[in-house]
């Protein structure tokens, strides 16, 4: 019989549950109120090799595929647990699997395994570019054994806590390109040897507590070596990346959304208003039902875009529609928790604002719902481009 949804990967799912009750709301609603680095919680994960599981068994990874690590961030979600801090160790390290060097692999790919390097930042959006990536503007030039960057990124998260980065420059400007996705290159930024010698990191305090940040480039030296692939072809090295991370994050969107109906269902039917559970009003069981219906429904579209990722099909549309399905529905159910706790819906200890706050990021990053949209009319549809 096929496994599906909330039965799949069950002795995976199991072991998650178990590391996360050790990291109750009281953990997370303590780090959010400084905005710290969930450190504990992201060792934990390493040293159980969580992080690990779409690395290949050759290079010390489980070899597992992305629906093990949909389950991994599902569960990590419906606990009540962030996996916004590390979830990109996990799937960071596919452009350099993809498309890096033997040597690359061999260097990087082990230590990511065992967590000795953390990949976990990726370097595209920049202030003025925003979604339009092929405006990007940080540009690395060639200078002997090097390149030298110059530019600046916003929004890139953990940077902070990464010991590599994956950045996106241009290596030929736009107007000298014949599309503007060609002169696009990735490099390896070595975090330990770029701070203070040619980079600066400005954390940036949002509504959540996700360790983002801007980076400044002023001719920080990275060794040609560095460079993933060949010049140029960088844009299309990170898509099937993206695509990865889409489905990773709609998956975290799953265990968002069951939290939250999890955590309404059980307070309806305790809690008592006019001599009756508050559950045993439709107007409060329909929209935890809703909530049900669309995230039951969106994991359908997450297993499907894992199950094609998995086999290496294409999959770009499947992804960015279980990316929107899922936030969508997270979001959905964050707010009904919120009406179905009433005032405690507000209440830091009941972790429901957290959640709130962390599960509406999803419909803005990785990419916003417009653009998906967007890639929906005009690739799936064949609509007239807008832009
Ligand atoms: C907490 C956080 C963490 C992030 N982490 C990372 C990271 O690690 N690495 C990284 O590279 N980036 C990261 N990002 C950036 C994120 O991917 C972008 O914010 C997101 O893709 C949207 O881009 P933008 O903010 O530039 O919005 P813009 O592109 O400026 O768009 C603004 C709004 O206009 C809409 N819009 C734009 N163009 C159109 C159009 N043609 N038609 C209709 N609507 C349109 C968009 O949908 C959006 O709603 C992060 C962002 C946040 C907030």
């Amino acid at each position: 019989m096929i496994e599906l949804g909330e039965q799949s990967y069950p002795e995976i799912r199991d072991s998650v549950r178990r590391l996360c009750a050790q990291f109750p709301g009281s953990y997370w609603q303590a780090l959010d109120r400084d905005r710290t680095y969930p450190t504990a919680f992201v060792e934990t994960l390493t040293r159980e090799g969580f992080l690990s599981v779409l690395i290949p068994e050759e290079f010390g990874g489980s070899g597992l595929g992305l629906g093990a690590a949909t389950a991994i961030l599902e569960e990590i979600h419906r606990s009540g647990c962030n996996g916004g801090a590390c979830h990109a160790q996990m799937y960071t390290m596919g452009t350099v699997l993809k498309h890096g060097s033997a040597a690359q692999k061999s260097e990087y790919l082990p230590k990511i395994a065992t967590g000795e390097i953390r990949l976990q930042a990726f370097g595209v959006t920049e202030p003025t570019s925003g979604t339009d990536t092929t405006r990007i503007r940080t540009f690395a030039r060639r200078d002997g054994d090097d390149y030298v960057i110059n530019g600046q990124k916003i929004w890139i998260s953990r940077a902070e806590y990464s010991d590599l980065m994956v950045l996106l420059v241009r290596t030929t400007a736009r107007d000298e390109v014949a599309k503007p996705s060609d002169g696009i290159s990735v490099l390896l930024v070595d975090m330990r040897d770029a701070v203070g010698h040619g980079l600066t990191i400005r954390p940036i305090r949002t509504m959540l507590n996700h360790a983002t940040t801007e980076l400044f480039f002023d001719d920080l030296r990275v060794p040609a070596r560095n460079l993933v692939g060949t010049e140029g072809n960088g844009f299309r090295y990170i898509l099937d990346g993206m695509n990865a991370e889409r489905i990773l994050i709609a998956s975290e969107c799953i265990g968002d959304g069951r939290f939250f109906i999890d955590r309404a269902a059980a307070y309806a039917s305790d809690r008592s208003v006019f001599g009756r559970p508050i559950g045993e009003n439709q107007g409060i069981q329909f929209p935890i039902a809703r909530a049900h219906v669309m995230i039951t429904a969106a994991a359908e579209m997450v297993a499907k875009a894992a199950a094609l990722f998995e086999a290496g099909l294409p999959c770009g549309s499947e992804a960015n529609m279980a990316k929107m399905l899922a936030s969508e529905a997270s979001w959905f159910a964050a707010d009904m928790c919120v009406q179905t706790h009433g005032g405690f819906g507000f209440a830091e200890e009941y972790d429901i604002e957290r959640k709130f706050r962390e599960t509406r990021l999803y419909q803005v990053a990785p990419i916003s719902t417009n653009l998906i949209l967007s890639h929906v009319a005009t690739h799936v549809l064949r609509l007239p481009k807008s832009f």
